[in-house]
């Protein structure tokens, strides 16, 4: 999709806010213990090689990512870092990870064994670096049990030309929860697995942001630091951060058109919205091919500092609001962020849609273009 660099809607960063947030958790962390910005999805939306270059001023020693693609964007943009890909990547691109020294999450033995054979085959000269996933109970990817784990570490240890055990590593389903029971009950099947290591690796790490910021006591030697470095509470509003959060995104508009409805003038599509009364009703140019969800009819914008409800369905890129009297074209309007003493935070928007900040934030497309401040 092209950026639409010509159109007034657009994403601004706050570089300042990026670093302020990842460097007062990189100041909380215990000596030795090293922070990883997580930039997958495009930086959670907000640029991946502008956040990390932000997280790397504020202390960052590294990044993790989902899928190699995005592992190789930073490489190609110059970062030289570890960088932890935190997905299954495809035995047949280890080659490919090792010789960028990129690592690898490995979930299990019958992956090893197949990507010795790629190994083998591209003699790359360079063990691929592995961090091995345990499934404590959120699920997803990982070993599960003692014995298992043994037959991929003594795999590695019996084919070290082409691995090195670099890390492992588990992944919480409910840290953001207040109620801790079943975040323990996870955090016992991490110790029995590690306790039954003989050598531990280099990297040792159980932190996304929630357990970090509340659960640091189990940090070990490294966090994956995501969404609060961004500045969005993990849990939503469930728990208190325990340090201001500066959220770095907003996003803004213009009217780009303005007009008085008489009554029983009805807006867009399906004419579920018809003015009682003459009303002024502005035009802004973004819609839900942005990743301004079509859910959001009903919700408001903020125009001169005043919350302004969205009429009628938001189409594909564009949607109107009603305004309290008549503003020129070309007025600012804010989606997301603060305009006078009124502001709509990612929150909200994902309150409103049922969903959670992340995926909004995430969720808006390639064509709103990305401009950073600070
Ligand atoms: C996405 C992800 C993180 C970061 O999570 P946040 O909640 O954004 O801090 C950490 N670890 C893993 C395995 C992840 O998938």
């Amino acid at each position: 999709m092209v950026v639409g660099v010509h159109r007034p809607t657009q994403l601004v960063i706050d570089r300042q806010a990026l670093r302020e947030n990842i460097q007062a958790e990189v100041n909380r962390l215990d000596d030795g213990c090293e922070l990883f910005m997580v930039v997958k999805a495009n930086g959670y939306g907000h640029g991946a090689v502008q956040v990390a270059q932000a997280a790397k001023d504020a202390g960052a020693s590294g990044f993790c990512v989902a899928i190699l693609d995005e592992a190789l964007e930073l490489r190609a943009a110059g970062f030289n870092e570890p960088i932890l890909i935190l997905g299954v990547t495809a035995p047949a691109d280890a080659p490919l990870m090792a010789r960028e020294k990129i690592s690898a999450t490995v979930a299990a033995t019958d992956w090893l064994i197949d990507a010795d054979r790629y190994l083998a085959l591209a003699k790359e000269g360079q063990p691929l670096r592995v961090h091995l996933g345990l499934d404590t109970g959120m699920g997803r990817i990982g070993f599960r049990t003692p014995t298992s784990l043994q037959a991929g570490i003594d795999f590695m240890g019996s084919n070290a030309d082409h691995f090195l055990f670099e890390g492992i590593f588990t992944h919480f389903s409910t840290a953001d929860d207040p109620d801790d029971t079943y975040f323990k009950k996870q955090l016992a099947n991490w110790q029995k697995l590690v306790g039954s290591l003989t050598k531990r690796p280099r990297y040792v790490h159980v932190s996304n942001s929630a357990t970090s910021l509340w659960h640091a006591a189990c940090n070990d030697n490294l966090v994956r630091f995501g969404v609060a470095g961004y500045g969005l509470n993990p849990s939503g509003t469930a728990i208190a951060e325990p340090y201001r959060l500066q959220p770095a995104m907003s996003l803004t508009s213009e009217l780009v058109h303005c007009k008085e409805l008489q009554p029983g003038d009805s807006v867009s599509y399906g004419a579920t919205y018809t003015a009682q009364q003459a009303e002024w009703v502005g035009t802004v140019p973004i819609g839900y091919a942005d990743g301004y969800e079509r859910r959001l009819q009903g919700f408001h914008v903020l125009v001169d500092g005043q919350a302004c409800e969205i009429i009628g369905r938001v189409c594909m890129d564009q949607l109107m609001v009603r305004l309290p009297k008549e503003y020129h074209r070309g007025t600012k309007v804010t989606l997301v962020g603060q305009d006078g003493d009124a502001t709509i935070s990612l929150q909200d928007i994902a309150d409103y849609c049922g969903t959670i900040h992340y995926e909004i934030a995430c969720g808006f497309t390639s064509r709103l273009p990305r401009y950073y401040l600070n």
